[in-house]
Parts: structure tokens; sequence; C-alpha cells
């Protein structure tokens, strides 16, 4: 199947499925159906789906509100919802004008046929009755393939339109979750997965959360100035990245601060995260960025070493998204306190605190 009809058997399951569930077809609609059916939002499926049948307008738009917060600003997501509301619709009237020309089609055929049967019944089929009847379909078949040619045309255009679209809706859409400076994901991409590590009833995914600040950084800041500074924490970006498999989640989290989110298990056959893996990868993060050689940009001046402070807590060892980040950032201040350039692990309470804590809870419902 090529691209363009893929574009197109995706659009136009995306409409069955809006006309099934009794949505109108707006722009605006077709653009959240399409992100939730095409997987590119996490949990925009199931919230339509909570809608059930027949969902009003104003509950759409919430929903669309709340998985694209700055949809209302986003100018070009406007351009770009207008524009394919157009092609949409333009779309829908060449297949109409398909329709209505298919029964004209039939139509003629079918005048034609009857014709030629009552002169076959009543004996005056000539050969001139059945030359003309030849005509007749030629006739309506050649139109016929014109119609067809100009409505392939037509689909083709639409799904080339529509395939550029989607590239641009993209591209807004990266450009929304990306870091700058860094090219990393930036902190509003960080809190949506770490978000999508927990489950609706709290239950979390094999997975662990590695904060990092870099050490002493204000010292590289007066010493070589702002600029210098922004160009550190893009080199050290770049060996956090390239130190980590392709796909793995990392973001800047904040000035010189950045965050990874690893998940092991079931998904991309990955193994399950074992503190030992998780140790692995704190190291190789850790020595990867010790292990730069930075210089001042277009000299050969050294910038000195550059180091990290790594703190580290799985998504299980936390009860939520904001737990575990405070789990994690606990044990980054734990690495400064206890003298920078290392990993510290978040322990979670021990049987004994947890027997210690039933124990009181028991004293206090007594
Ligand atoms: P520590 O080892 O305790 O982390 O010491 P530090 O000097 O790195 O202290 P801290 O992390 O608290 O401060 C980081 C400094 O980074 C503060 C701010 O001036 C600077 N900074 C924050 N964002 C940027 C940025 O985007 N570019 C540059 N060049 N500097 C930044
Ligand atoms: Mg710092
Ligand atoms: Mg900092």
């Amino acid at each position: 199947m090529t691209k363009n009809s893929k574009m197109m058997e995706t659009a136009l399951r995306v409409l069955h499925k809006m006309s099934h569930l009794g949505v109108v077809p707006l722009p605006r609609n077709y653009e959240v159906f399409y992100a939730a059916m095409t997987g590119q939002i996490p949990k925009l499926g199931g919230a339509l789906m909570m809608l059930g049948a027949n969902p009003t307008q104003e509950e759409i738009d919430e929903v669309a509100l709340k998985f694209f917060p700055d949809r209302a600003a986003e100018n070009a997501t406007t351009r770009m919802t207008g524009t394919m509301g157009r092609e949409l619709s333009m779309l829908g009237s060449t297949l109409d004008h398909e329709q209505r020309s298919l029964r004209a089609f039939g139509g003629a055929v079918e005048a034609a046929r009857k014709g030629f049967q009552q002169a076959a019944a009543n004996g005056s089929a000539t050969p001139e009755k059945i030359f003309e009847f030849i005509n007749v379909m030629v006739d309506a078949l050649a139109d016929r393939q014109e119609q067809g040619n100009r409505v392939a045309q037509r689909v083709q255009t639409s799904s080339t339109k529509m395939e550029e679209l989607e590239r641009e809706v993209e591209h807004y859409r990266q450009m929304a979750n990306t870091d700058v400076l860094s090219k990393l994901f930036n902190r509003r991409a960080f809190d949506e997965r770490l978000a999508s590590l927990y489950g609706s009833g709290g239950a979390a995914k094999d997975a662990a959360l590695l904060v990092m600040d870099i050490d002493r950084f204000k010292q590289i800041n007066d010493k070589f100035g702002h600029p210098v500074g922004d160009q550190v924490i893009a080199a050290v970006a770049e060996r956090i990245r390239g130190v980590m498999r392709k796909g793995t989640f990392v973001a800047r989290t904040g000035g010189e601060e950045f965050a990874i989110i690893v998940e092991g298990g079931d998904r991309s056959g990955n193994e399950p995260l074992t503190q030992a893996t998780l140790a692995q990868i704190a190291e190789r993060v850790r020595v990867g960025v010790e292990g730069l050689a930075l210089t001042i940009p277009k000299t050969t001046t050294p910038i000195g070493k550059v180091t990290l402070s790594l703190g580290v807590c799985r998504a299980a060892d936390a009860i939520n998204p904001g737990d575990l980040y405070q789990n994690a950032d606990a044990a980054l201040y734990r690495a400064k306190e206890a003298g920078r350039n290392r990993t510290v692990f978040h322990e979670p309470p021990s049987a004994e605190d947890d027997a210690d804590l039933d124990h009181r809870y028991m004293m206090y419902k007594r």
C-alpha cells in the first residue's frame, strides 16, 4: 500500500469512527480523534471513549483542551485545522459528485439496455441498433473513465496535502516538546512522560527516574560568561543523549538540570530494571560527562572538567509523579552534599520502618 493510500485509509477510518459516535465532523474534532486513533497522545483515546456515543461539542472541547493545552494559542494549529477542513469538505464534495456520476452512468446503461432488449424482443434489433447500443456504452464508459481519473487525481492531491499537514502538525508538536538549546525534551514533555508512568489506580510501570544537575555551574558562568555556560549545557546534553540507548527519554528540566526516564520490562524487549542496571546507566552518564574535554568555542582554551551529580528513584518507590520527582531530587541533593560527581539512590522505607508505621497506625486507631 502506498503512503498516500495509507493516509487516506487512516483519514477515512477516523471519519468513520466520528460518524459512528455521532461526532460532528468539524476540523477541530477531526484533529482530536486523529491524534487519539493514531496513538499520538497517550490516554486521549481513553478520555474520548469515556464520553460515550453522541458527546456534546462542549465535552469534546473540554477533553481537547486538556490534551492540547496551548491549542488556543497555537495559531499554526488553527491554520492547519482550517486547511484540513477545506480539504476534507472538497474531498467530500468530490466523492458526492462521483456518486452522482455513478448513478447517471448506471441510468444511461440501463436505458440503453432496455432499448436493446425491446428491440431484440420485437425483432427490430438491426445491426444499426446494436451499433447504437455499443456507441452509448462506449460514450458512457469514456465519461466514466474521465470522471474516474478526475476523482483519482483529486484524492491524490487531497492526500498529498493531508500528508503535508500531518508533517506540519508533527513539526509543531515536536517544537512544543523540545528544548531549543539542548534539543532534548523540555519540561512540558517531561511532566507528561512522568505522569504516564502511573496508571489510574496508581500502579507504577517498571521504570525509574534519574535527575541530574551540573556541579558548580555558577563558577563556569562566572569564569567564562553566560554564552559559554550555554554551550556547556548543550555539550553535556549531547553527551547524556549519546551514552543512552536510542529512544530513551532524556529531558532538560531546568537551567543546568536534566532527567532521564528509563523503562524496563515488556516494552520493546527491554530487560526488567534491576538496581544493577540502573547503577550502570547512572555511571555511564556520570563517566560520560566527566570525560568531556570542552574548550571555549573557537579557541583551544580548556573549560576544565564538568561533572554531574545524580539522584535516582524507581517509579515503584513513589506513589505518584510528584512524589517520584521529589524522591529523586532529594537523592540528588544528598549526592551534592556527599561531595558531588556521584549518584545517590532513593532508599525506600525498609520493612522495619513499615512495621513501625503499622504499629503507630494501630496505636492511633485504638
Ligand atoms: P551545585 O553543584 O550545587 O549544583 O552548584 P551550582 O553552581 O551548579 O548551583 P545551582 O545548580 O544551584 O545553580 C545553577 C546556576 O546555573 C544558576 C544559574 O545562574 C545558572 N543557569 C541556569 N540556567 C542557565 C542557562 O540556561 N544558561 C546558563 N549559562 N546558566 C544558567
Ligand atoms: Mg548545579
Ligand atoms: Mg541547578
